[in-house]
C-alpha cells in the first residue's frame, strides 16, 4: 500500500532542538550549527495594532516565515521523517514495495512537496508506521492532517484488511492511482520558476505526452485537429486539411449520439478518404462512455515504466541521429563559414565579431594578448574597470547586438556591419 502524506507545513511550530539535533545527524559542524540556531532564535516580533507596531515577542519555536533561510531549514526538519523511516526500515519494523522483481525496495518517495510512504498492507507493518510518524510529530512540532492523507492501495489487499487499516489512519482510500496519470499532469506547465523537482518530474511530461492517445468514449475531451485520437500507427493524429471553422471542435461532433454510431456523411466530407475509413472504423459503445487517454506503448493501453524507458530510448537514439545529420548544415558560422558557430568564435573570434570590437570604443582590443576567448575579455573589463557599470553594460550590449544582427540575418533580414552596429548600441 502506498500513503499520501499531507503534513502542516507549520514554520511557526519546527521545534528547535529537533532542528539542531538532525543538523548534528547530518554532520554539521558545531560552529555552524551554533549560527544557524543564533539565526533562529534571535528572532523578535512585533504586531501592528491599529497601524502602530506593538510588543516584542520572543518565540520558543519555529523558523521565521518569509526568512529565505527558513525553507531549506524546514527540509532539514522533513528529512527527520525521511530518517526515521529509512531506520525503521533498516531495522526490520517497516518494509518497503518491492518495484520489479529483483529490484529494490521502496519505502518512501518525497518530491515537490508531496510525501508518499509505501508500506506492506498489513496490520503490525501499519502499526509501526503510525508510531513512526507520531515520533516526528511529537518530535518536530509538525502535524500529519489526517483527513487530507490519502491511502492506496494494491488490488490483492482483502478489502477488510483496507477497511481496518483505513479506520487506523482516520485517511481516506483513493482507489484509481491512475489518477496521477491523468490529464492534469498531462496539461500542467512548468511555470515560471520551478522548483528542480517539479522540474523533474515536468520533463517526464513530454515522454508521456508521446505515448498516450485518446481512446474515443463519446468525443467530448477530444479535439479533431491536434488531438491524438486515430488508430493509425504512427503519428495519431489526423493529416486532413481543416476544414471547420473552429480548432476547438471536438470528436463529439462526428458522432450520432442517436444511434452512438459515426456520421458517416460528414466524415467523407471532411476528411482524406483513408481517413474516413479509419475513423469509420472506431468502435463507437452505445454507453458513450467518458474518452480515455491510453498508453499506446502496451498492448492492454497500462502505462508502465518499463515501457516508458523504451519508448525514451528510442526517442532518444532517434534525436541523437537527427542532430547529427543536421550538425554540419547548422553549426558553422553564417558569417566566415569556415568555422564550428560557438559562443567564442561567434562573439569574439569571427572576423566578422573583430570589426564590431574595432569600432567598439572599449579599452579591449581583438590583439589583446591576454585575451583568447570571450569570458576572458568579460573578466578582464570586469576585473580591471573595476565593475564600471557602463563599460560592462556597453560590453554586454555589443555582444547581444552581435546575437542579434546574427539572427536577423539568419532570418532574412538586413545585416548591419561594425560601425552601423556600434552606432546602434550608443
Ligand atoms: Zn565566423
Amino acid at each position: 500500500m502506498a500513503l499520501k502524506l499531507d503534513i502542516s507545513k507549520a514554520y511557526n511550530r519546527v521545534e528547535w532542538v529537533c532542528l539542531d539535533k538532525i543538523m548534528e545527524k547530518l554532520r554539521f559542524g558545531v560552529k555552524w550549527r551554533g549560527f544557524i540556531m543564533q539565526c533562529v532564535s534571535t528572532v523578535t516580533y512585533s504586531i501592528k495594532i491599529n497601524g502602530i507596531p506593538r510588543g516584542n515577542i520572543i518565540p520558543s519555536t519555529g523558523v521565521c516565515q518569509g526568512d529565505h533561510l527558513s525553507p531549506y531549514l524546514f527540509l532539514l526538519c522533513a528529512e527527520g521523517l525521511s530518517l526515521l523511516i529509512k531506520s525503521s526500515v533498516a531495522s526490520g519494523v517497516l518494509e518497503g514495495v518491492v518495484v520489479c522483481r529483483n529490484g529494490p525496495k521502496l519505502s518512501q518517495l518525497f518530491f515537490a512537496g508531496n510525501s508518499l510512504i509505501f508500506c506492506k498492507a498489513s496490520l503490525t507493518k501499519c502499526d509501526a508506521l503510525q508510531q513512526a510518524l507520531k515520533v516526528y510529530e511529537q518530535a518536530s512540532g509538525q502535524q500529519l492532517n489526517r483527513a487530507k492523507t490519502s491511502l492506496f492501495f494494491s488490488r490483492n489487499t482483502p478489502l477488510e484488511i483496507q477497511e481496518e487499516i483505513k479506520q487506523r489512519f482516520g485517511a481516506q482510500v483513493i482507489k484509481q492511482h491512475e489518477k496521477y496519470l491523468g490529464c492534469d499532469f498531462v496539461e500542467a506547465s512548468l511555470g515560471n520558476n520551478p522548483s528542480f523537482s517539479w522540474r523533474s518530474i515536468m520533463s517526464a511530461q513530454k515522454l508521456v505526452r508521446g505515448g498516450i492517445r485518446w481512446r474515443v468514449g463519446n468525443g467530448k475531451d477530444i479535439h479533431i485537429w491536434g488531438d491524438k485520437w486515430l488508430p493509425s500507427l504512427t503519428t495519431f493524429r489526423l493529416a486532413s486539411p481543416r476544414q471547420f471553422p473552429h480548432q476547438d471542435t471536438r470528436v463529439s461532433e462526428l458522432i450520432d449520439h442517436a444511434t452512438t454510431s459515426c456520421k458517416f456523411n460528414i466524415l467523407d466530407a471532411l476528411f482524406l478518404p483513408h481517413e474516413a475509413e479509419m475513423i469509420k472504423g472506431i468502435p463507437i459503445s452505445s454507453r458513450l462512455p467518458a474518452d480515455k487517454l491510453i498508453w499506446v506503448e502496451a498492448s492492454n493501453g497500462k502505462f508502465s515504466v518499463k515501457s516508458a524507458y523504451g519508448l525514451a530510448m528510442r526517442l532518444a537514439a532517434g534525436a541523437d541521429q537527427s542532430i547529427s545529420s543536421d550538425r554540419s548544415q547548422d553549426q558553422i558560422c553564417d558569417e566566415c563559414r569556415e568555422n564550428d558557430e560557438t559562443t567564442d568564435h561567434l562573439l569574439w573570434s569571427c572576423p566578422k565579431a573583430k570589426e564590431v570590437w574595432s569600432f567598439s570604443k572599449l579599452a579591449v582590443s581583438p590583439s589583446h594578448a591576454r585575451v583568447n576567448t570571450f569570458f576572458d575579455l568579460l573578466w578582464g573589463v570586469t576585473m580591471k574597470e573595476r565593475g564600471d557599470e557602463d563599460v560592462v553594460a556597453k560590453l554586454v550590449c555589443t555582444a547581444w547586438a552581435i546575437w542579434h544582427n546574427r539572427n536577423v540575418t539568419r532570418h532574412g533580414g538586413q545585416q548591419r556591419n561594425g560601425n552601423e552596429l556600434i552606432r546602434w548600441v550608443a
